[in-house]
């Protein structure tokens, strides 16, 4: 590897830079489902997998799957994976990387034409964020066979259904669970991601070898009580929406501080119709909770929703809660985790591991096949979701040096 020491990491920085350029904002990177700059990306990351030796194809939900075959005729594929869909005003890496350190890696294999007994498939998955649709996954879950077809009528803000969106791309929805992979041909899913936290950075270490996936539980809450004139009501009269609201992201926060790898957060908070002279007749809320492990998660949603019906009560209000998403914890492959600890250990380096406290596409392989994430530093204090990420050329170099020897020891 010595040859193209240095060189990996910085071919993924500028392609992570070209496929910036295509965004749905004006001098931001936002690279929502099916816009045209999703499909540019598209393009634009198929051409580089052809070009580093891969069979591609770009699948009925935009998914843009690169196949490298193996050695010798055979079914048998490790999947390397990441999504190419963003935030909206993102940082340039989240599921870029992944797949970015797939291509250089594969791109390396065939300069170099080295082979595996088995095939290596680089997919860039269309969907992950959920932004769009209120449903994250779309692309993982097709592949991975466990797509959730109720999803197809979700509609995005323009009124536009999931349904619609793939049929305008000229794929039939109902053919997606054609896009699954047979089970008995996964020989792996591994996923590089930027750690999207601080835990690296503060140890001073590049690479992490993921634990677990933690699981996450997603709600909407509608607050209804009165709305008034905000002269003339008395506060003591008041039923206020907000301010009920208000209470229950106090409650989320109290009940998940101090607690290993429990984490709650209410990030999206909306009064329709709100004016400065009205009290609140109405309050919508998300509700987010994750942990590291599902009892520690759902006892955390019990006394939630328990503190909700108390401040409900307590302020005359009623608080309607629907679950918008269940997913439970998933622990990567111990052979996996081997396999990378090991690589990161023959870089001289320290190997740490540690859980994913957000989800990641590899929690929909976790079923099915042995199923492994590396977490490559994040800078800048760890912050993610913004256009202030940043990955330096070294990090992402050690990652794809650690990628390609997983790769080369996976079947010892
Ligand atoms: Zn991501």
């Amino acid at each position: 590897m010595s040859a193209t020491s240095g060189m990996l990491g910085a071919r993924i920085l500028e392609l992570a830079d070209r496929l910036a350029a295509h965004s749905d904002l004006p001098g931001a990177l936002s690279c929502t489902y099916l816009t045209p700059a999703h499909r540019a990306s598209a393009k634009e990351l198929a051409q580089w997998m052809q070009a580093a030796g891969m069979a591609v194809s770009i699948d009925g939900v935009g998914n843009v799957v690169g196949r490298y075959t193996a050695a010798q005729a055979t079914n048998r594929t490790v999947i390397i994976g990441s999504h190419y869909d963003t935030v909206v005003d993102a940082g340039k890496y989240d599921g870029r990387l992944g797949i970015l350190t797939g291509l250089v890696v594969i791109d390396h294999l065939n300069r170099t034409g080295r082979r595996f007994p088995f095939a290596v498939e680089l997919i860039g998955f269309a969907e992950e964020e959920g932004l769009r649709f209120s449903a994250s996954y779309i692309g993982s879950t097709a592949v991975a066979g466990s797509f959730d077809r109720g999803l197809l009528a979700r509609r995005d803000r323009d009124g536009v259904s999931l349904a619609e969106a793939i049929s305008a791309t000229g794929f039939d929805p109902a053919d997606i669970p054609k896009l699954a992979r047979a089970r008995q041909d996964l020989a792996g899913y591994l996923e590089v991601h930027i750690e999207q936290g601080p835990v690296l950075l503060q140890e001073g270490l590049p690479l992490g070898v993921v634990t677990a996936i933690a699981g996450n539980c997603r709600y909407w809450l509608t607050v209804s009580g009165q709305a008034g004139h905000a002269g003339t009501v008395p506060m003591g009269f008041r039923r206020d929406a907000v301010a009920a609201a208000a209470d229950i992201v106090l409650a989320v926060e109290h009940r998940c501080s101090n607690v290993p790898t429990l984490v709650g957060t209410v990030g999206r908070i909306e009064v329709p119709g709100g004016a400065t002279n009205v009290i609140p007749g109405r309050c919508e809320l998300s509700l987010d909770i994750r942990a590291g492990d599902d009892v520690t998660r759902d006892a955390a949603i019990a006394d939630v929703r328990a503190e909700i019906d108390a401040i409900a009560q307590r302020r005359g209000v009623t608080v309607e809660i629907k679950e918008i998403q269940r997913m439970g914890a998933v622990a990567c492959s111990a052979r996996v985790q081997t396999l990378f600890a090991d690589a990161i250990a023959r870089t001289g380096i320290t190997p740490r591991f540690l859980p994913s406290g957000a989800g990641h596409d590899a929690v929909n392989f976790g079923g099915i096949t042995d199923t492994g994430m590396l977490f490559v530093r994040c800078g800048n204090g760890g912050v993610s979701h913004s256009p202030r990420e940043i990955v330096t050329a070294e990090d992402a170099d050690l990652g794809a040096r650690v990628l390609l020897d997983v790769l080369q020891h996976y079947e010892e």
